[in-house]
């Protein structure tokens, strides 16, 4: 038997506990794979604190990613042996997830490890770095002018974190937008070249104010996501994907329909395979191992529950690899 973080409904709500599982209890899906790492994102620490409703479906083991080793495998694209990462896919929502030292998986979940990370390496990417290097994939496609700033917002957390390094490692210069003075040097370590106070993007402010920006990564949402639009220069594109600023946009469409700017979403649960290998690959190609393991810190499953409640209070810098193995 093994452990697993299981969410069980406790008087009407989800509720976190540690459990023993066998491999009978897991899912009837055709690969078995022996989980080495997971992760902590901001949407596992909703799902660990009961903060927020991630599982459609209870019990459910949380955990968004994971990476391991295939034990067993009925699908002919999978053999014993392989290293092998998940992302997203609905796990923790309604497939259970990474926080368990064995999962049961759908063949078309799996993505091969690539060969310039480790296992280790690939969680300390995980759902957050993929999902980075999904905006800096989508904002290049759009065409990110030269010689003006890429802002990133919530610049110190999981997904800011490997935006910057990314988009610092691809030649642009990056502006970080964060409510944490004490982590500067941590991010100009990684690339970002100036700052930008989380107070000055959180204030409501005018539909068009002074063109600033190249292009953005936005991981906070509400009236950050709005001032971050009206400082996006003409033609340039804003890349969003998270809201631990809130879920709203108060907006106007006055920088799109006049400043042709455009609103990329970036979703990574459910992002087609090609789409993911893209990613990946712009991940193996930039991301430099020492600014990942400056940006990582690896934890006991044990700690999950505090971790949890870290990460939701955004006192969490970098990226969070749990080892479960
Ligand atoms: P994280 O490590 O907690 O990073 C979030 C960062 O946002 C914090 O470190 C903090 O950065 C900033 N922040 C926190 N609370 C804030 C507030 N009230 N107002 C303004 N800024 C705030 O989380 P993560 O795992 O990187 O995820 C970031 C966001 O992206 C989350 O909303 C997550 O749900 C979303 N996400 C979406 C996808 C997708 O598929 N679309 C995938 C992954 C993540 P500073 O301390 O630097 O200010």
């Amino acid at each position: 038997r093994f452990q697993a973080l299981l969410i069980e409904e406790v008087e009407g709500k989800p509720k976190a506990r540690f459990a023993e599982l066998g491999l009978d209890d897991l899912p009837d899906h055709e690969v078995l794979v022996e989980v080495a790492y997971s992760t902590l994102n901001y949407k596992d620490g909703l799902a660990v604190s009961g903060k927020g409703r991630i599982a459609r479906r209870l019990p459910m083991v949380a955990g968004i990613d994971l990476a391991g080793t295939v034990v067993e495998s009925r699908s002919p694209d999978w053999q014993s042996g392989d290293k092998v990462l998940v992302n997203g896919w609905g796990l923790s929502e309604s497939e259970w997830g990474g926080y368990s030292r064995y999962q049961r998986l759908k063949a078309q979940w799996l993505t091969r490890l690539p060969d310039a990370f480790s296992l280790e390496q690939a969680m300390a990417i995980g759902t957050a770095g993929y999902t980075a290097a999904l905006c800096v994939h989508a904002l290049e496609k759009w065409g990110l002018p030269a010689g003006r700033e890429v802002l990133v917002t919530g610049a110190a957390g999981g997904v800011g974190s490997v935006a910057v390094a990314l988009l610092s490692a691809r030649g642009h210069q990056v502006t970080a937008a964060t409510g944490r003075p004490e982590t500067h040097d941590y991010l100009a370590a990684l690339g970002a070249g100036s700052f930008v106070a989380r107070d000055e993007l959180s204030e409501k402010g005018k539909p068009l104010q002074k063109e600033r920006w190249g292009g953005a990564v936005d991981t906070v949402g509400s009236t950050t996501l709005a001032n971050v639009l009206a400082q996006t220069c003409y033609g340039s594109a804003v890349a969003a994907c998270g809201l631990a600023g809130g879920p709203d946009l108060p907006a106007t469409v006055l920088p799109h329909i006049l400043r042709s700017v455009a609103l990329i979403g970036v979703d990574s649960v459910m992002a087609p395979p090609a789409r993911r290998e893209e990613a990946w690959g712009l991940l193996a190609e930039s991301l430099d191992p020492k600014a990942l393991a400056n940006m990582t810190q690896v934890e006991p499953l044990s700690r999950l529950p505090e971790l949890a409640d870290e990460i939701l209070a955004g006192q969490v810098r970098g990226r969070v690899v749990i080892e479960i193995g």
